[in-house]
């Protein structure tokens, strides 16, 4: 019997899950944000500027959604020139629409460009004391942490454009997903691999990481999350992205993704190839001949494997990535 590891029914959306405006330190506004982003075909934004959560529901509308959310930045050594400094950004994507208290906040700190003149519109728990950011792994996890009990979707974000590398990346804990992808430039797979390895169940995302430069769309368009739901629904779209039903990509689709007894089966756009990447040294490539394409393979999964993902390559080089998926989920 097939069992489906992107949902059989629904539809696929387009989404940008990293996006700055110019209430941080973005150059375009919200609705210019929208406007460029849903003229390039996504259905989603997930508006998250620096440091500030705000509700962005008035942009919404029936082909388009806004999910709130915010980017919190933990720098670490390097010169004060932002070039050189080892730092690690994470997004917080509210889960429910009126979740617009933010974690980890601080009553007179951090905030940072055009962020500062929205500071008396943020929710806080008022309760708690000012959160004072450290560069360690144990920070990092525990701002993860907070943001996850608290009713966000939390993504690990550009480990490259961070400066950061294993020793780094391999202490935090309890993100849901990573940036596979962050806008054209960067592309994480040994990142992902490693934190797979390493025991960590988290999926991988592509999102822009726009700021418009120059306006009206530079930085847009490099690289998205396609989302398979029912319906483009805040709460239905949120709970996709907690239950994985999304792959990251440059430009490649996966059309479908099924197993069946111990066959993984995908369908997909026109690609040059298709790699499975298992946990150990059972990986397979499969190759278009020459001026042909594949859209289709089939993977048989080894029993000493933990988890395989999925990646495609097209022929003008640009890749899409699946999750990994883990045996007890597969069978
Ligand atoms: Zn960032
Ligand atoms: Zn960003």
């Amino acid at each position: 019997m097939k069992k489906y590891l992107l949902p059989q029914n629904g539809k696929f959306y387009r989404a940008n899950l990293h996006a700055h405006t110019n209430m941080s330190d973005g150059e375009a506004s919200p609705e210019l944000v929208k406007e460029v982003y849903k003229g390039m075909g996504y259905s989603i934004v997930a508006y998250t500027d620096h440091d500030i959560l705000l509700d962005r529901s008035q942009l919404s509308d029936k082909e388009f959604l806004a999910l709130n959310g915010y980017e919190m930045e933990i720098n670490g050594k390097g010169t004060p020139d932002w070039s050189n400094m080892e730092t690690c950004h994470i997004c917080l994507i509210a889960l429910e629409p009126d979740n617009l208290k933010q974690v980890c906040w601080h009553r007179s700190d951090y905030l940072y460009a055009h962020a500062v003149e929205y500071r008396d519109q943020i929710q806080f728990y008022e309760d708690e004391p000012d959160y004072i950011r450290e560069y360690t792994g144990e920070c990092i996890s525990d701002m993860m942490k907070r943001g996850r009990e608290h009713g966000f979707f939390v993504t690990y974000n550009h480990p490259t454009c961070s400066l950061e590398n294993y020793t780094h990346y391999i202490n935090y804990h309890h993100m849901h997903a990573m940036e596979m992808y962050n806008g054209a430039e960067e592309y994480n797979p040994r990142v992902y691999d490693d934190m797979l390895r390493a025991g960590k169940r988290i999926y991988c995302i592509g999102g822009d990481d726009n700021h418009n430069r120059p306006l009206p769309d530079g930085g847009c368009g490099g690289s998205w999350t396609m989302i398979k739901a029912e319906k483009l629904d805040y709460r239905t779209i949120t709970q996709a992205l907690l239950d994985g039903h999304f792959y990251a990509t440059q430009g490649p689709e996966i059309r479908e993704l099924w197993i069946e007894g111990d066959e993984l089966h995908v369908v997909t756009s026109d690609v040059e190839k298709i790699q499975f990447i298992p946990s150990n040294r059972r990986a397979k490539r499969f190759c278009a001949e020459e001026g042909k394409c594949l859209n289709s393979a089939v993977y048989k999964m080894y029993p000493d494997s933990e988890y395989v993902r999925i990646t495609l390559v097209d022929h003008r080089g640009r890749t899409a990535s699946s999750n990994a998926y883990f045996r007890d989920e597969l069978f």
